[in-house]
């Protein structure tokens, strides 16, 4: 399967012409997974061209701030437009079936989240080309840091009429703590989780991991053991001991390698303490974390809910990632190669970067919009 990451947007706060807001997504083989939709992300989509709208089957909110969501509903519309363009589509809206259970969008978030997707599309009257449902995260109270715990029974059960275009499937996902986080789904190419990370409001940190997959067969071992090749190779690979004709037995386990893990990708936005969510995150391949200003700032970084490098190289560590790519830039940080007219003083994002490797002996990248970076599997 094809597994990479598209940052469309890596800027905080707003999106300028260098930098979009907060944008991203998994391509995993022909579906998209989206993380976060700032403002203007659809423009970003058109810019770099990374993705298709219509091949859209998930989205991913982290958390409900503007520059993570304000993006979300004309984004939807666009994505509808790409549908209309489908002769499938069409035909259905021509008899007017709009039960599309394949073409359901699923829209995960944290509480909150349904009621601002369809406030926003009910009072634009926008209808869509399909269906689209909305699971909400509930979050638990997290220190002192949010006054309250949050009434998930009142925002679940948001009395507005559903919009023409919501199933109303939509669940509520708690904590679970069996997987010490919110288990999202688990289909056979991937399993998502949330962990809850701290921020002014509650947000939520997303992994992505793939299955394992078997080990592979060491054919000429097993030759030279004396196996005929044909239907005992088989036999062998699926982990079934055999007795040759002369009494050797082969067990399977002296001729298949150890188990391939599946690849793993923690997506971690806006936060100022992400160690809620060590365990889900633990050998992931590659962190995303957000790194909205440099060391020297920490104090007021901390207070606004956010990260520094080191802050997030040293979670990156402790959780075994092996690549930590930083995003979600203040704006205040310019791009070398984007900026013309820097001077001496100017903020440079290479910093920020430079910062991280003190505490991570892993690879780090800094996120720019446009960057394809491929996940590849760990060699054993
Ligand atoms: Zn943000
Ligand atoms: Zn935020």
């Amino acid at each position: 399967m094809s597994f990479d990451i598209a940052f469309l947007g890596t800027g905080s706060g707003y999106p300028t012409p260098f930098r979009g807001a907060s944008c991203m997504a998994l391509r995993l083989d022909g579906d998209v997974y989206l993380i976060d939709c700032g403002e203007c992300s659809q423009t970003q989509i058109m810019k770099y061209k990374s993705i298709r709208p219509g091949r859209v089957t998930k989205i991913f909110i982290t958390h409900l701030h503007g520059d993570h969501l304000f993006g979300l509903p004309g984004l939807l519309c666009t994505i509808s437009m790409a549908y209309k363009s489908s002769n499938d589509v069409a035909e259905c809206i021509e008899k007017e079936d709009m039960n599309l259970p394949n073409n359901a969008i699923e829209i995960y978030g944290p509480l909150g989240l349904r009621r601002f997707i369809r406030e926003t599309l009910s009072l634009s009257h926008s209808v869509l080309a399909f269906q689209y449902v909305v699971h909400e995260l509930v979050p638990v109270k997290v220190g002192n840091w949010h006054s309250k715990e949050p009434d998930w029974e009142i925002e679940h059960k948001a009395t507005s009429p559903l919009h023409f275009n919501e199933m109303k499937t939509g669940r509520a996902i708690f904590y679970d703590p069996i997987h010490r986080g919110w288990l999202i789904s688990k289909d056979k190419n991937i399993t998502v989780m949330a962990g809850q990370l701290r921020h002014r409001i509650p947000a939520f940190g997303y992994v992505f991991t793939e299955p394992s997959k078997p080990g592979k067969l060491d054919g000429k071992k097993l030759a030279e053991a004396g196996v005929p090749r044909g239907p005992l190779f088989g036999k062998v690979k699926n982990g079934e001991a055999i007795t040759l004709d002369n009494g050797t037995v082969i067990n399977p386990n002296d001729y298949i390698g150890p188990d391939q893990p599946g690849r793993k990708v923690a997506i971690l936005q806006d936060t100022c303490d992400s160690w809620g969510a060590l365990d889900i995150c633990h050998n992931c391949d590659v962190m995303v974390h957000e790194a909205t200003n440099e060391n020297a700032h920490i104090k007021q970084c901390v207070e606004n809910g956010h990260s520094t490098p080191s802050m997030a190289a040293e979670f990156a560590s402790a959780a075994g990632a092996s690549t930590l790519i930083l995003t979600h830039f203040s704006q205040r940080y310019k791009d070398k190669n984007l900026h013309e007219n820097m001077d001496n003083d100017s903020l440079v994002v290479d910093t920020l970067a430079a910062e991280a490797t003190e505490n991570f002996s892993g690879t780090v990248v800094n996120a720019y919009d446009g960057l394809i970076y491929p996940v590849s599997r760990r060699m054993l």
